[in-house]
């Protein structure tokens, strides 16, 4: 275990650190990763940021962006990097198998291991944890850990503050979801007034798709989208096929989602689609449904209530049955 007191004095050195995130990094995994980095590298710290796969690329502008390290590209210098690393920063993500085989890794490393995350159910491979599951994103913990655990406030510069202001845009919906307190509105508050351009980030992020993403999400709503109106749940499933056919990279599914779940009488929206490796599902719903225990307990995953993923080693088909088939053990919550 480490205490504050130790990790202050730790940091009070220069030392080497990997800030690494979670498997396919969304908004939230890159913004809190890159704003970390962009404090750390203020202190005169050696980081690298080492990210287990690819992410989209209407992440990549962020500050910092170009020093990250994707694992699956590089297996060899991130497995140095995290053997020579003294601290480890695990964000977003509270479980080793959420990175892939760079959780091996991680957990033979005898760096110091810091969790800043917002999941359910963290599993115990940290020596220090900033846990809150009521944060709306990681980097809202990033932000609180930066001005109010090591208090230093005055290191929230432009940089940092346009990678936490991402990350937590990103993560609560462009500050739409339940969990978007007022408390996270002074943050958002505070990240502009440290440099943030909230506009031009809300340009880069959602405005920057490409011809062929809009028409497989016409083409996902024409012709994939079913409603299973006794259930107030929708469906969109895609097959590999269709991924090819519209030159779909990582990321241009991503929000797709949201579309079934904008229709007033749904509750639960799936969005499956057969990736190269496996069966990929993200679930969305309102209000009390609890999608991340359909994650967890039928397709190897998690998330929060209302966000979650998991996948299944089954063909898109089966995985869409067994959806189906899972429905009516929840068809009181999803009525009522
Ligand atoms: P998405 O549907 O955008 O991939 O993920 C939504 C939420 O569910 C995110 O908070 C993400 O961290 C979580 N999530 C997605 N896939 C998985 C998974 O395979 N395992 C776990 N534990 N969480 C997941
Ligand atoms: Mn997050």
């Amino acid at each position: 275990m480490l205490d504050l007191t130790s990790l202050t004095e730790l940091l009070a050195q220069p030392c080497k650190i990997v800030i690494t995130t979670h498997h396919k990094p969304d908004g939230d995994a890159m913004g809190s990763s890159l704003g970390l980095y962009n404090y750390l590298i203020q202190q005169g710290h050696h980081v690298k940021v080492i990210t287990p796969t690819d992410y989209p690329e209407f992440l990549t502008w962020m500050p910092g962006n170009e020093e990250v390290i994707i694992y699956t590209d590089n297996t060899e210098l991130s497995a140095q990097l995290v053997a020579d690393a003294a601290l480890i920063f695990c964000l977003d993500f509270n479980a080793l198998s959420r990175i892939n085989e760079l959780g091996v890794l991680v957990g033979q490393s005898s760096a110091y291991k810091v969790m800043i995350d917002h999941h359910l159910e963290p599993e115990d491979f940290d020596d220090y944890r900033h846990w809150d599951i009521n944060a709306c994103a990681a980097a809202q913990l990033v932000y609180d850990f930066i001005v109010n655990v090591l208090q230093k406030p005055e290191y929230i510069n432009k940089d940092v503050a346009t990678c936490l202001y991402t990350g937590i845009m990103t993560d609560s919906a462009s500050f739409r979801l339940p969990n978007t307190t007022s408390d996270v509105h002074r943050i958002v508050a505070n990240l502009i007034d440290a440099g943030a351009n909230n506009s031009r980030i809300h340009e880069l992020v959602y405005n920057s798709a490409s011809e062929n993403r809009l028409r497989f999400l016409g083409h996902c709503l024409a012709n994939c989208l079913e409603i299973l109106p006794e259930y107030h749940t929708a469906i969109i499933a895609v097959n590999k096929a269709d991924l090819q056919r519209f030159d779909i990279n990582t990321g241009d599914t991503e929000g797709i989602v949201n579309y079934a779940l904008s229709i007033a009488t749904i509750r639960l929206a799936a969005f499956i689609v057969e990736r190269t490796d496996r069966v990929k599902l993200s679930l969305r719903s309102k209000a009390e449904f609890p999608a991340n225990e359909i994650c967890k307990k039928y397709f190897n995953g998690g998330g929060h209530r209302n966000a979650a993923g998991g996948h299944s080693e089954t063909s898109l088909e089966e995985t869409v049955q067994k959806f189906k088939n899972i429905l009516p053990e929840y068809k009181k919550l999803l009525v009522q």
